[in-house]
């Protein structure tokens, strides 16, 4: 790995060939579905224009995204060949973007299939699209009422040619769950009463749940960046995302001392306290106060009080002294901190720590084929 930038605050380094051997790894788990890559929300926080053409060296050739305008950009960083779809669907005021940079709409419910079907009067075209059957999420797509109006109302899509049947799982990274059966079979029937297309069920928990949910394609996001789609088990995906702050200045304290906001922590005995420059307002839960760790050389030092907005600070007592020291680097994600770790000590989910990671951070992309 090359030198960290002695410039630099904070330095979050994303391993574009992890990423690669990611959707690899989840396109052979997929058997012959083909293996899509979701990229909404800046690639869940990684960056997308360095994570999609990434994806796209590795033999990915459909996108998801969630917004027209992640579409749009997204169009502009990919060129003109990949698929790119939008989850969230056209609206009156999204169809023209939508149109206009080629990207194919999930259609949500008859509302929004009357939207595209308007914009391919208007454009006196046939317009892809993907059809979203709600299974049991009720969150988007159309509800069993609408698919089956689509049903025995066929002339509804005149004007669409329907590329994609998609559904979304509820509660895929629990594999017993009964919740997925009762959705698996919810998407054979409602999917049953369309005109047949491809079919789309799994998101990167649903490609470990086996073959009978891959159907034509899947549809991974969180586990191409190294979140475990298996909580229940080892995380098969390699580590994308390491997280590293600089150490600002180490102090000795001793009882009864305190540190930080709220005197949160309380030295019972003679304590070195490392400053390391990052916060909350970088993405680092405030609420890993007192809960999360860092690893300095191979020394785990947990958190010592409060997160602040800008630093945040850990008992290295048990790290040598020579590695203590400020211009030191300590990691917090990653880097011998996994990331589901991080997430669950800050009370939330990897997906929520990765879409936080903060603007200040010094972004490093390794690995990548123009790298
Ligand atoms: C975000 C999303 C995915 C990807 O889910 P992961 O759990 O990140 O793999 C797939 N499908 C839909 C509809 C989504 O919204």
């Amino acid at each position: 790995m090359p030198p960290l930038p002695d410039s630099a605050s904070a330095v979050l380094t994303v391993d574009l060939a992890a990423l690669a051997g990611n959707w690899r790894l989840l396109a052979a788990r997929s058997g012959s579905a083909e293996c899509a890559a979701v990229v909404k929300s800046d690639a869940y926080g990684i960056g997308v224009t360095q994570a999609a053409p990434a994806l796209a060296a590795a033999g990915c050739g459909t996108f998801f995204i969630a917004t027209a305008e992640e579409g749009a950009e997204l169009r502009g960083i990919l060129g003109p060949v990949p698929n790119i779809l939008a989850f969230n669907g056209p609206m009156e005021g999204t169809a023209a973007d939508l149109l206009a940079h080629s990207i194919v709409p999930v259609l949500n419910d008859l509302g929004q299939i009357g939207v595209w079907t308007g914009a391919a009067r208007s454009a006196g075209l046939r317009l892809a699209a993907a059809l979203h059957v709600d299974t049991g999420m009720n969150r988007l797509g159309l509800p069993p009422e609408e698919v089956a109006v689509l049903g025995s109302e066929p002339e509804r899509l005149d004007g669409i040619e329907v590329v994609l049947v998609m559904s979304h799982l509820a509660c895929a990274e629990q594999p017993d769950n009964p919740k997925n059966e009762d959705q698996l079979l919810s998407f054979l029937r409602l999917k049953g009463a369309l005109a047949a297309a491809p079919a789309s069920l799994a998101n990167s928990s649903g490609i470990f749940l086996g073959a009978q949910t891959h159907f034509e394609m899947v549809r991974p996001g969180a586990a191409l960046y190294g979140v475990n789609p298996t909580p229940l088990k080892a995380n098969p995906m390699a580590e994308v995302v390491h997280l590293q702050g600089k150490i600002l200045q180490v102090r000795q304290i001793d009882s009864p001392q305190s540190v930080g906001y709220g005197a949160a922590f309380l030295a019972d005995s003679p304590r070195r306290i490392a400053t390391v420059a990052l916060g909350y307002a970088d993405g680092y839960f405030r609420s890993l106060g007192g809960r999360g760790a860092g690893m300095l050389g191979g020394t785990r030092v947990p958190l010592a009080g409060r997160v602040s907005m800008d630093l945040l600070t850990l008992d290295v007592t048990d790290a040598p002294p020579e590695q203590a020291k400020p211009g030191s680097w300590i990691s917090l994600i990653g880097g011998g901190i996994p990331l589901d770790e991080v997430a669950s000590a800050a009370g939330t989910i990897g997906y929520e720590i990765l879409t936080a990671l903060g603007p200040r951070y010094r972004r490093v992309y390794t690995g990548g084929h123009t790298a």
